[in-house]
Order: C-alpha cells, then structure tokens, then sequence
C-alpha cells in the first residue's frame, strides 16, 4: 500500500524508537477524540494521504480487512465522535490539504455553472482537508475574490461542512455551503476516485453533500467565487419580545427578489442580567460599546434577543450609502430604541470574529474542556413554542456560551442532497454552543439536558431535526431522515459504500462482516 505516512497504534506497542513511537501514540491519541471531549474511540492508524490516490489505497486496503473501517478526519471539530474509528484507520485529512501544490487553484469560466444561485464565473478548486480560512485568505489577497456561503467560524475544514450542511447568517439568501458547490473529487467506498457535479454523476455529488461521510472522502471540492467585499456594515439590535424577534428577523430574510437585503442575518438569546457571558456584556459592537439595561421595557423577561445584520461593502460604495442603507432597512424593525449598535469593519475581520472567541477560550482553558453542544433545525411554525419551554423554560440563565437561535429558507437547500430538514419553508438554527467553565455545572447533567430538549422536542411535536446528528441504531437514524429519504440513503450507501467501511463514528451502518 503507498500511503505517505502512517501512525500505527500497534507500533507503539513494539516501539523501535521510542521518540517516534510517542509521537505515533500522540497521533493516535488526538484522532480517538474531537472538539465535544465526550468520546473516546482508539483508532489502528492514523494515515496521512498525500493525494487522492493514497486515500483510495487507504479505502481498499481496509476493503480486504476483515471488519476494518475507514473515517475521514477534518479538523475532528464534531462533538460526538463522528469522525472517529475506533480500531479502525482515521484519514488525517489536513495532511492531504498541507501536501498538495499549489493548495488552491483558480478555475474560470462557466459562468453559473452549477452552484445553487451562485452567478459568479471563477471557482476555487480546493483541497478537502483545507480549512475555510485557508480559502478566505488565499481568494481574498490572491484573486480579491471568495465564497459567498460560510460557517461562524472558519476553522472548520471544507470536506467536514460539506458532510454536514455548513451555515450562517449568509445561508438564508446566498445557500448554506452545501448549496455553494459546483464539483466535487471523491473517493467512494469501494476505492474508486470520481469527479461529480449536478450534471455528472449526479446522484453521487448530492448523495456525498451533507452524506456524514457514508459515501466516499471528498479529496477536491470546487467553490464557486464572487468579488470579495472590502468591508462590513456590522450591527445588532436587542428585543424583549421573541414574538417581535422572530417577526423582524423572518421579514428581513424574506425579503423579494429586487428588495434592499442585508447579506448575513443572525441573532441569539441571551440573559437579562449583568453576567459577562450570558447577559447584556454579550452584545455591545464595537469592544467600548455600552449596553443600558434602563432602556429595556419594565416588563422585560429573563430572556432578551439579540437580531445581527451585516450589509457587505465593495471599494466603489460611498460610506455614507452603506449607513444610510442599514438605517433604512433597521427603521421599521421593533427593537428597543437605544439598544441598537453598529460597527464597520472590514470583511476579512468579519469572518474571523469567532477566532477571538477561540483566543479567550483557550486562555481561560474552556477552549480544551468538554462541548456538549447540542445543534437543531426547528421550523417557524414550532418556534416560539421552541423559545416558552426550552429557551425560557429550561435555558433562561444562559448556558455559558452563545445560544443561537436565527431563521433560513429551506428553498435555498437542494432536495437532493442528503440533508435532513424540517417540513416548513421557514426553519430556525438553534445552536447551543455549551462551554464549561469550572464551577459550572456538570458535563453529565449538560448532556442529560441536551437529552431532554430532544424528547421536549419530540413529545411536543415539534417540526425539527437535529443538525450534526447523533443517534445510535437504525430506527433512531431511519426516523431521523424520514421514510422517503432513509429509503434513498440506505440505496446510497449500498451504491457508494457496500461494505459499510466509511465513517463509522457516527453510527449508522454497521461495518459488513
Ligand atoms: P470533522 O469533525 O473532522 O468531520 C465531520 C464529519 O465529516 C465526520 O463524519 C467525518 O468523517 C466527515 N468528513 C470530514 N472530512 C471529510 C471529507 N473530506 N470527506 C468526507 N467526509 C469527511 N457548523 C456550521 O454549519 N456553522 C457554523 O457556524 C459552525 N461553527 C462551528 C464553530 C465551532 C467552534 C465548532 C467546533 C464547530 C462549528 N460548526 C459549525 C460545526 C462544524 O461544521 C462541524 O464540526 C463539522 O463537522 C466540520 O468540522 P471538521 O471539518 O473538523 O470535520
């Protein structure tokens, strides 16, 4: 087998050099875990592919093992052991992107060729282990170009969100990521490497974005670009009222076809109360900004709501055009007068706003500790029942973290891909991104609440599904998906993947003997 490098658990048994066989140890180690710290699952190997073809070496090798598994690793930033293998070979998928020259290519031409709404006419081809950072800064200093769709934070590899969806204020007018794909490269469970795109093998390009990693490794994804903005309109505005929340945040992300919109719409719940992570100290842009708790209205409850707008700017824009265009758009809305704020800064720095969420995290150790964090998609419909029994009924002291609660349009989501969404048009991502602060409460009692939340969710009928789902077992996962696309993923996986052999972290299908 040509694999570029490989870290053996078993080698660390037997070392010859005991240096490298803490290292190996050390590899290993890493790739039995990820970002949530709840699981712990001990991989064979940790292989690191420097080409596509040492990925498929790695998938037929496992083939002619009895019981032996492959995953895919990005940047192991899941919370429940989803890229994980225990006994198995996990593919160091960054190792991938670090090896190939030059990392990011431009491709132009096709104009509108493929990407769900997506007119521009240069592409990126980039490395499936790239993390979205990578393509942020290479499109924006090399090309002044860059992707239209992101994640929050962009340390997040692009094979990992493609797997799973990829969201964020923007997904509501330009598509989540899985929308912004033109081809994909992929490595399937047989070991055959394919190109695909909406008009070559078709079934496979939808089957693989937001598949969990059961179809094939994406070694290659091409992202559509457009020109990159300059700068950014950036402002929040705080709510008393969920009812007026919801109201304004679903008119501005359904705006028509020809109506001013903003770029990125937001929003999340946070605390009535001074406590510098949950409360007002959340919300005031820019770093200064004064957040006046007298300017709430007396009745305000314990839970306040936080609406975040950004309208991009281009060189040529006028400044005075951009203000005066969010003031227009931010008039009607019913926010508490006063507690509104708006900052300008540039587009790159927009982007990277959660890396200095990550810098405080990791100087204050919360960063290392457990995430148990809990991810759904909830339809309008069902949400301010969401909001009375979960946000304000079980959440409403906050949650050491960012409860993120803000809508989306399914039309901007192409059936044929393997995400699973809510029936309505209208659906809200409600991320409750946990972190543990020592003295806080228990891990067990956060996961145990996670669990709760989900049977609130399913006792009160509500039109949801959980984004970067965890289950175990097939009637779990088949009532997941629904009849109709369980049938379809079940088909999908006998297609692409017939021996069961591809991310078994989040299992789904057991290995074949
Ligand atoms: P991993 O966790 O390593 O892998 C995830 C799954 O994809 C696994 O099943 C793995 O086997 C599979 N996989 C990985 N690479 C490939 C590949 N090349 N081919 C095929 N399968 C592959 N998500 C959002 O949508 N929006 C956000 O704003 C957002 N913010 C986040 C902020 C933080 C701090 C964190 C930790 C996560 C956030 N996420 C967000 C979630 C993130 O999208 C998921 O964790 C996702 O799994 C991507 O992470 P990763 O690249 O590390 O993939």
């Amino acid at each position: 087998m040509m694999l570029a490098y490989m870290d053996r658990a078993a080698a660390a048994a037997e070392p010859e050099d005991a240096g490298e066989a803490a290292g190996v140890a050390a590899g290993c180690a890493a790739a039995a875990t990820d970002f949530g710290g709840l699981v712990s699952a001990m991989p064979a190997a940790v292989v690191r592919p420097a080409s596509a073809e040492d990925v498929a070496s790695a998938i037929r090798a496992a083939a002619r093992t009895a019981g032996l598994t492959v995953a895919a690793r990005g940047n192991g930033h899941s919370v429940a052991g989803q890229a994980t293998a225990e006994g198995g070979l996990v593919l160091d998928m960054r190792a991938l992107a670090l090896s190939r020259r030059p990392q990011m290519q431009l491709v132009g031409g096709c104009p509108g060729g493929g990407g769900g709404g997506v007119d521009g006419p240069f592409f990126a081809d980039v490395p499936g282990g790239a993390l979205w950072e990578e393509v942020l800064h290479w499109g924006v200093k090399t090309h002044g170009l860059a992707p239209a769709s992101w994640t929050d934070y962009l340390r997040l590899t692009v094979g990992g969100t493609l797997s799973n969806g990829g969201v964020s204020g923007q997904s509501f007018r330009y598509g989540p990521q899985v929308s912004n794909v033109a081809e994909l490269e992929v490595v399937t469970g047989d070991g055959e490497c394919r190109v695909c795109s909406p008009s070559c093998h078709p079934d496979l390009f939808f089957a693989v974005l937001g598949g969990l990693g059961q179809f094939g490794v994406i070694t290659r994804a091409r992202i559509p670009l457009r020109r990159a903005p300059a700068r950014v309109r950036w402002a929040r505005a705080v709510y008393a009222s969920f009812a007026e929340y919801a109201a304004d945040a679903e008119w501005l992300v359904t705006r028509g076809p020809g109506a001013a919109a903003f770029d990125y719409v937001e929003g999340f719940a946070f605390a009535n109360s001074d406590d510098p992570v949950n409360g007002w100290p959340a919300v005031p842009i820019p770093g200064g900004a004064r957040f006046d708790p007298a300017l709430l209205p007396p009745g305000a409850g314990p839970v306040l709501y936080c609406l975040e707008v950004a309208l991009n700017r281009y060189p040529d824009d006028e400044d005075k055009a951009a203000e005066e265009a969010v003031r227009r758009m931010m008039a009607p809305l019913k926010h508490v007068r006063g507690l509104e704020f708006a900052a300008d800064v540039g587009y790159v720095e927009f982007l990277s706003r959660v890396n200095r969420v990550e810098e405080e995290a990791r100087r204050n150790g919360s960063w290392d500790a457990p995430h148990p964090w809990l991810n759904l998609f909830v339809s309008a419909r069902d949400i301010a029942d969401f909001d009375r029994s979960v946000i304000k009924g079980m959440l409403a002291d906050g949650i050491d973290g960012p409860m993120l609660i803000y809508p989306m349009l399914k039309s901007q989501w192409d059936p044929n891909t393997s995400v699973a969404l809510p029936e309505g048009e209208i659906f809200y991502l409600v991320a409750l991104l946990r972190f543990c602060r020592a003295g806080g409460p228990a891990v067990d009692e956060l996961v145990a609440q996670n669990g709760a939340i989900l049977r609130a969710c399913r006792a009160n009928g509500y039109d949801h599904k959980a984004y970067f789902p965890s289950y175990r077992g097939e009637a779990e996962w088949a009532r997941h998906f629904g009849a109709a696309r369980w049938r379809r993923f079940v088909e999908r996986k006998a297609r692409y993947d017939p021996l069961a052999i591809l991310a078994p972290g989040q299992k789904i299908f057991p290995r074949a003997p």
